[in-house]
């Protein structure tokens, strides 16, 4: 027993950091929730306009000095879940680049959070919660496609024909995060449960109960973070005219 106590513990310390599954936290819990700060009166049809793209598709960054080395592995790997999938392309910000993203190491409770597209007045933060749901590839990958200039799935203009948004099951003051779109653009694309850009089923839930189901009323898998859907490269590759 001497032994096994503390063995017993130490898996117990293991599981609990490593064994949280990811596709229940999303689904179950709050997570990007408020995580797109707009731009004061924000033309929410932005993206689509030319001067919030990134230029050739370039996103030039600094990682804050606060962040560990192996958070800023997790870091790269989300930048290779873009780079390796569509025309996008990361580097290191150098003097004569004027818009930048920024990472932060956020403060505790603070989330995760970013603009839409390009600001384009030198830093905008892109805020990471170390230690929390936020410090996982796909979890920064859904922020830098916030920054690269997809809204969320939920909020596209065509999504009142594939969910209900159950209200009754939602935290006062959340609804502005399902905020529909009118005049974003979905290149093509069909409607994707599954979308990088999609909220869990759960999202903003105040019961533990869904906040969202499909059109025929049925609880079904939203949301994922392992990697972006045939849907999301079309769109990022719509935005910005990438070939292949
Ligand atoms: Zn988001």
């Amino acid at each position: 027993m001497g032994i096994e106590l503390p063995l017993l513990c130490f898996i117990i310390l293991v599981f609990s950091i490593y064994a949280v599954p990811i596709e229940d936290s999303q689904d179950s819990s709050n997570i990007f929730l408020n995580d797109i700060r707009e731009v004061e009166s924000e033309d929410r049809s932005a993206i689509s306009t030319k001067r919030r793209r990134w230029p050739r598709g370039i996103i030039p960054y600094v990682i804050s000095r606060r962040f560990t080395k192996k958070e800023r592995k997790t870091i790269y790997k989300a930048f290779k879940m873009i780079n390796s999938t569509t025309c996008i392309k990361f580097y290191p910000k150098t003097k004569r680049n004027g818009s930048y993203v920024h990472f932060v190491r956020g403060k505790k409770n603070s989330g995760c959070f970013s603009n839409v597209g390009r600001i384009g007045n030198g830093r905008q933060n892109l805020n990471v919660e170390p230690h929390s749901f936020c410090m996982n590839p796909g979890a920064i990958a859904h922020e830098l496609l916030h920054v690269v200039g997809l809204y969320h799935e939920m909020s596209r203009p065509d999504r009142d024909d594939y969910i209900k948004i159950v209200k009754e099951n939602l935290q006062p003051g959340v609804i502005s995060n399902w905020h529909k779109h009118r005049y974003s653009l979905t290149y093509g694309t069909k409607y994707d449960y599954l979308s990088l850009m999609h909220y869990g089923s759960r999202a903003g839930s105040k019961n533990g109960e869904p906040t969202m189901l499909n059109r025929k009323g049925n609880v079904v898998k939203m949301g994922q973070l392992k990697k972006l859907r045939k849907g999301d490269i079309a769109i990022v590759k719509g935005i910005y005219r990438c070939r292949g």
